[in-house]
């Protein structure tokens, strides 16, 4: 926790030679503070639940490097378990026994999953997997949810306009119409607005993909039905199902999304707790369909440091911490804590919010309406948001720096992490 007063010095100077260097200072963009204003926090290190700046401050850390941080920052196990595993070769280019045993975890526990491609990130997981949806339907158009992100592959980066059938317009400058015009939008929990394109679009719909749990548009759950409901309309079809489990495998449930809520999608995108850190991705999903990825089959997708032994060494040891018995409740008690107290403190301070969590997953909206889709949480109050964010900064709490992103614990909080988080946001909302 901050003793000393708030100090951001060194990470001003860094910050500002950053930005005469690389775009924005920084290699990807949420990273630069941009919604919530202010100047970004330059890391020193990070160790369990805490983080440290180049100033000194201490955090407790909510982001937890996105995602994959979900045992805790640099386990002693994990890290051990990286530096053996460098002694023997940072990249092999040539198979590794580590990939069977990931891949036989990964196949374990992930209902859908009965074959598994290694990649490097989630954005790759999700443009391979796409390529996949197309090669094995031969269909070219897919849907997917207004707010939703797969990653920065060109197709998927398509602003959904006002109507439901919209069709696909870039997002960013770069983005060929032609890129885009397969891509379908609707919005999140709105199964007649997927009806409506599956029927406009006869025959020619591969699949649908989604995030199950939204986390890139703040945290919005589905509502009930809403899964199953794709679920047969993808089969009534002739199309696939694809969970972006990117954020959510090994998050809220060992299995995903998909055990949680028990739909079983047709394939199944990977990253971040998977990699226990460092960079991974997968996809996977039904035998036959796997099958035509190459060599196996004639859909290429390749990488030359997929695979990697370390990564593949720091998601095992992630994987093995995270089965324990135990884990899971452990995220959801603590998370649940965290989740009823920010909503019980807003209440008294007289904030509108709404929020929630599943496991190490939650969050916090400043809106009078709950929210259901990208659309409800457009409307919330950003400018409150961006002033608790730094207030919660100032007091020692590292918040990811969005309303639309989701916050994660990890198994290295505890209660009194909770206790004093729940103290600075008190002191915060208290003074909004
Ligand atoms: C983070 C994320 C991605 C992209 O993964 P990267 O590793 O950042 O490329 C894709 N889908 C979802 C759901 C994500 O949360």
């Amino acid at each position: 926790m901050i003793t000393s007063p708030f100090k951001t010095t060194k990470s001003e100077e860094i910050f500002a030679a950053a930005q005469k260097l690389m775009p924005g200072g920084v290699s990807s963009p949420v990273r630069a503070f941009k919604s919530v204003g202010g100047q970004p926090i330059v890391f020193d290190r990070v160790q369990g639940a805490y983080a440290w700046d180049v100033d000194g401050n201490q955090y407790i850390d909510y982001v937890g490097t996105w995602g994959p941080a979900i045992c805790g920052h640099t386990h002693p196990e994990v890290i051990k378990a990286i530096c053996e595993a460098a002694e023997k070769g940072t990249s092999f280019g040539a198979p590794s026994r580590h990939e069977n045993v990931l891949a036989e975890m990964v196949i374990d526990a992930v209902p859908s999953i009965e074959m598994v491609r290694f990649v490097n990130s989630g954005t790759e997981a999700c443009m391979s997997v796409l390529r996949l949806m197309r090669a094995f339907t031969g269909r070219d158009k897919i849907i997917k949810f207004e707010g939703c992100y797969h990653g920065h592959a060109d197709m998927f980066l398509v602003k959904a306009g006002s109507g439901v059938a919209t069709l696909g317009l870039p997002d960013s400058p770069g983005v060929p119409k032609s890129t885009t015009g397969n891509t379908l939008t609707a919005p999140f929990n709105n199964l007649e607005a997927v009806k409506a394109l599956f029927n406009e679009n006869p025959n020619e719909i591969a699949g649908v993909i989604l995030e199950p749990v939204v986390g890139n548009a703040g945290f919005i759950p589905p509502d009930g039905g809403f899964l199953a409901g794709l679920r047969e309309l993808t089969q009534e079809h002739g199309a696939l199902l694809v969970f972006d489990e990117v954020m959510t495998g090994f998050r809220i449930a060992y299995g995903g999304a998909q055990e949680k809520f028990g739909i079983r999608p047709d394939l199944t995108t990977l990253g971040k707790v998977i990699g226990g850190g460092l960079p991974v991705g997968a996809y996977g999903g039904r035998r036959d369909i796997m099958e035509m990825v190459a060599p196996s089959g004639p859909m290429y997708q390749a990488g030359t440091l997929s695979g990697n032994p370390l990564a593949m060494t720091a998601g095992i040891k992630t994987l093995e911490l995270l089965r324990q018995p135990g884990s899971y409740e452990y995220l959801d008690r603590v998370t649940k804590r965290l989740s009823n107290g920010l909503l019980q403190i807003a209440k008294e301070t007289r904030h509108a919010a709404c929020g929630g969590q599943i496991s190490g997953m939650f969050g916090l909206f400043f809106t009078e309406e709950p929210v259901h889709n990208y659309e409800d949480a457009k409307k919330c109050d950003l400018t409150k948001f961006s002033r608790f964010h730094r207030g919660m900064l100032e007091r020692g709490v590292y918040l990811a720096p969005s309303q639309f992103e989701a916050g994660f614990t990890s198994l290295a909080h505890t209660d009194k992490d909770v206790d004093q988080t729940l103290e600075a946001a008190r002191a915060v909302m208290g003074s909004l």
